[in-house]
């Protein structure tokens, strides 16, 4: 059937005769792959996951150049059970640490970036609700449920145009009024990652009159929901953040999950971020070096890998990744072996990882494609996505100007 096909390569589109191929091979591929929920350790469930990524980065690019959501990565990854590894194990998860969790969300960023933000909010999600415990007995049932047996999926819509980045404290423009024994739900998110392919959106709003902020379960197809396709961005332009829309959306009076607590656990979970854009990092290091080792211009005897200073650009990007690496890794693994008061004391740490992470990453990918040079620029070249998708990591939380701020009112609150 294939051979058919490929006979028509030169009368269709080759291009999109490509898309085609590759994505069928893909699914057929995607059939053998196993459940990582079956391994018992973290090193049986990590060379699963490396098994189940075979492919990822030829799909991420594919969509990275369409622009649209990598379905086949989340797909495959919903299918093994990755998605339900943050859930306890009474309910048939793994509750995975959170330094398990990172670490499979960076081989995941490794092979595609976008597809470990899309799946890392998710996963964040989960492995939040484990840790605080602070929902609804049976939500918190019914979604572990859900997650391990129908792959189910969330995320959570805070940002709105008007309120831009929730971390700011501006008041959402987002409403929930408690109309007749039901919420009534009204308002527009904006950047809603997965928004068309989520089961259920976690809506932060304002409750009326009391103008409390209140969060709501709010599952897919709810009367009055709608995504609107607007995301239109040049860095993780392939996740699908979309707007989405609530009109007179009515639930019933159980969808309200809790009030926005403003002391609660610090967000350690948000460390899927940097994980994130740390494999991105890691990936363009490794494009960087296969490329230096392979490319011959005739200038030069050998490859470019000898010059000194194509050596002394991916020397100071592997140290940079080294630095990002053991940091992450032991803020992450500090708070896995930490109570619940130690863990208390690590929102600045967990801040600064972040800021960290995330620019490091950033100069990382600029500094190996200057030693690649020029070819670095094609839009063939894995470099050039790294390079776009990357950027993004600067505007998701928490934001720079607030991490500085926040580890200077720590040394002064220290040595007042
Ligand atoms: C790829 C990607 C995926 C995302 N996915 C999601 C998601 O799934 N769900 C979700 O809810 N959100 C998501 N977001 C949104 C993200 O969390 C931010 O809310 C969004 O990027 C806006 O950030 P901003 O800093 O540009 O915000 P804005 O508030 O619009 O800020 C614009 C500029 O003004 C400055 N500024 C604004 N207000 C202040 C202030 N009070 N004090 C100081 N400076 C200020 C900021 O520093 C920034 O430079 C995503 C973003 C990206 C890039």
């Amino acid at each position: 059937m294939r051979t058919f096909f490929y006979s028509l390569k030169h009368v269709v589109d080759p291009h999109a005769f490509y898309i085609w191929y590759t994505l069928s091979e893909y699914t057929e591929k995607d059939e053998a792959k196993l459940s990582i929920l079956d391994e018992q350790s973290a090193v049986g469930r990590e060379q699963a996951l490396r098994h189940i990524l075979t492919g990822f980065s030829e799909i991420g690019a594919i969509h990275d150049h369409q622009q649209t959501v990598p379905i086949e990565n989340i797909a495959a990854l919903k299918k093994s059970g990755y998605t339900a590894l943050p859930v306890e194990t009474k309910y048939g998860g793994r509750q995975i640490s959170l330094s398990e969790m990172l670490y499979l969300q960076q081989l995941i960023a490794e092979e595609d970036g976008p597809t470990a933000l899309c799946i890392g909010w998710h996963m964040g999600t989960m492995y939040q609700l484990v840790e605080e415990k602070n929902w609804p007995k049976h939500w918190h049932e019914q979604i572990s449920c859900d997650v391990v047996e129908k792959g189910v999926l969330l995320n959570t819509a805070a940002t709105e145009k008007a309120t831009g980045s929730p971390t700011r404290g501006g008041a959402f423009q987002t409403t929930a009024k408690y109309e007749r024994g039901e919420w009534v739900l009204n308002g527009t998110k904006t950047f809603t990652t997965l928004a068309e392919h989520l089961d259920y959106y976690l809506i932060l709003a304002t409750v009326e009159p009391e103008k409390q902020v209140g969060l709501f379960i709010v599952p897919q197809n709810t009367p009055g929901v709608t995504v609107e396709k607007t995301w239109d961005m040049m860095a993780m332009g392939s996740t699908g953040s979309e707007d989405l829309h609530l009109k007179n959306v009515k639930l019933p009076s159980d969808h309200f999950i809790k009030k926005q607590e403003k002391n609660g656990l610090p967000t350690a979970w948000l460390l899927h971020i940097p994980a994130c854009y740390l494999g991105i990092a890691c990936a363009a290091i490794r494009e960087a070096a296969k490329f230096a080792n392979s490319y011959s211009p005739n200038s030069i005897q050998g490859t470019i890998a000898q010059l000194p200073h194509v050596k002394q650009k991916l020397g100071e990007a592997v140290i940079l990744y080294e630095q990002s690496r053991h940091f992450l890794y032991s803020v992450a693994n500090k708070w896995d072996n930490s109570d619940k008061e130690t863990r208390m004391q690590l929102n600045t740490e967990l801040k600064m990882v972040k800021y960290a992470v995330v620019n490091n990453a950033n100069r990382i990918v600029d500094t190996v494609m200057r030693a690649v040079g020029a070819h670095s620029l094609s839009n063939q070249s894995p470099l050039s996505r790294y390079y776009k998708n990357v950027r993004a990591g600067l505007h998701n939380p928490p934001m720079d100007d607030m991490v500085v701020h926040a580890a200077a009112e720590s040394v002064l609150q220290r040595e007042s």
